[in-house]
């Protein structure tokens, strides 16, 4: 399978023990996933309960797209609310019943808590559980928190993801479910080659509208598409769903060893999966060498940020030949990244949580080529002339799967490309 790539390492980092933080960290709002995720599910409205500062956040990120008739807005808590002068329940039932009379397209509402609801305890299942109530069975109401306490910008998929497992329906049909939200090109992607060995019905994660929703139980099998699905995850095995585990789909690498788990899950036999997969392997093969020219030999050290660090330092280090020399993660679940611990060669520093501050002394003292972190890290790590990569940039573009792994080496190797060229046209 993995035939032209180095074989796994003898000992790879599943052993190296882990360096845990527990400082001051840099994150990113929750609230950001609902950008990505108000495009995957047609019926679905997103009513964020939180300050002016969430209704700037959600505007500035969703940037130019403007809707005729958008899927998320904000309910605003005001100053009385936030004194708890006013009954913000009271008052969040008349904007949801406002909303849903004039928006009778919407078939699931989710109500998401961000730090101001969560710093007055707003009780957003209570008033979920009851509006969900009221309003069945044309509109399911549910929640989950975007909130930036403590969290990752990530975390807020995995926490919507994790609330709509629960009210899925039961089943005995042995289904193949796919989980996490794709643009839908890749998403296609991922199905076509699928089908293309005979698996189907294959299910996704989030489904596109509530009318397309299926079953979950004992014979379901699941693959994630992202490493911060791990609340999902957890959610999926308490219905008795079963993991298939795998490295993650980025990179020519990562796409056949996920592909082949699920493959020898439902015995695709060695003939079909070769005539489904060489073709694409080849060309991700071809458009990952031309971006690794740049990469090869390079360092790589990563901040704490997208969760996405361990399956990109595996990309990196085995199919671009850079040398990771810190990979920092919010957090690392076993089971869920066990197939990319074994995958990584022993020698970098394997990091969980964050100290800033010490990390960035580690940072500065390593001086890599390539330093992957947060929008508020990168600008003055820029200035201290450190080539960095947005981490935030590997979630708003396609990275998955064979087609998409020469953008994913692109994403990398376009930034030291730009400081070389910086650094010739200074020296002339
Ligand atoms: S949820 Fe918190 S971090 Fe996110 S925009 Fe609102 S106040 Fe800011």
């Amino acid at each position: 399978m993995t035939d032209h790539f180095a074989p796994p390492p003898a000992r790879g980092c599943s052993q190296t023990p882990v360096l845990k933080q527990r400082g001051q960290h840099e994150v990113f709002c929750g609230l950001t996933g609902i950008i990505w995720l108000h495009r995957k599910m047609q019926d679905a409205f997103f009513l964020v309960v939180g300050s002016r500062t969430c209704a700037h956040l959600l505007q500035s990120a969703a940037g130019v797209m403007i809707f005729a008739e958008p899927r998320f807005a904000t309910a605003i808590l005001e100053e009385t609310d936030l004194a708890g002068m006013a009954d913000a329940q009271a008052e969040l039932d008349r904007v949801v019943s406002e909303l849903l009379k004039r928006r009778p397209d919407i078939r699931q509402l989710f109500l998401v808590g961000s730090c101001p609801s969560e710093v007055i305890k707003l009780d957003l299942a209570n008033a979920a559980e009851r509006m969900s109530a009221q309003f069945a069975p044309r509109v399911r109401v549910l929640n989950f928190s975007g909130s930036g306490i403590e969290t990752t910008f990530t975390q807020g998929e995995d926490a919507c993801l994790a609330a709509m497992v629960p009210v899925l329906p039961d089943t005995d049909a042995r289904e193949l479910l796919i989980v996490g939200a794709l643009p839908d090109v890749v998403e296609e992607q991922a199905v076509g080659l699928l089908n293309a060995m005979g698996i189907g019905p294959v299910r996704v994660l989030p489904a596109p509208a509530r009318n397309a929703e299926y079953g979950i139980g004992p014979n379901t099998v699941y693959a994630l598409t992202q490493p911060f699905l791990t609340e999902t995850h957890e959610a999926l095995q308490r219905r008795g769903a079963r993991h298939i585990a795998a490295p993650f789909p980025f990179g020519e690498e990562g796409t056949t060893a996920w592909l082949q788990a699920i493959a020898t899950e439902f015995g695709v036999d060695a003939a079909t999966f070769a005539r489904v997969t060489d073709a694409p392997r080849a060309r991700a093969r071809k458009a990952v060498a031309q971006a690794a020219e740049t990469l090869r030999d390079k360092s790589v050290f990563f901040f704490p940020d997208s969760q996405l660090e361990l399956p990109l330092a595996r990309f990196l280090t085995r199919e671009c030949g850079m040398q990771a020399v810190e990979i920092g993660a919010p957090f690392i679940h076993r089971a869920v990244m066990a197939p990319e611990l074994d995958l990584l060669a022993e020698g970098p520093v394997i990091a969980e949580g964050q100290d800033v501050d010490l990390q960035l002394d580690r940072c500065r003292a390593a001086a890599p080529d390539l330093t992957v972190c947060g929008l508020g890290l990168a600008n003055p790590l820029e200035a201290e002339g450190l080539t960095t990569k947005w981490a935030i940039e590997l979630v708003f573009t396609p990275v998955h799967f064979y087609e998409q792994a020469g953008d994913l080496a692109g994403l990398f190797s376009r930034p030291i490309r730009r400081r070389s060229l910086l650094k010739m046209e200074a020296a002339e």
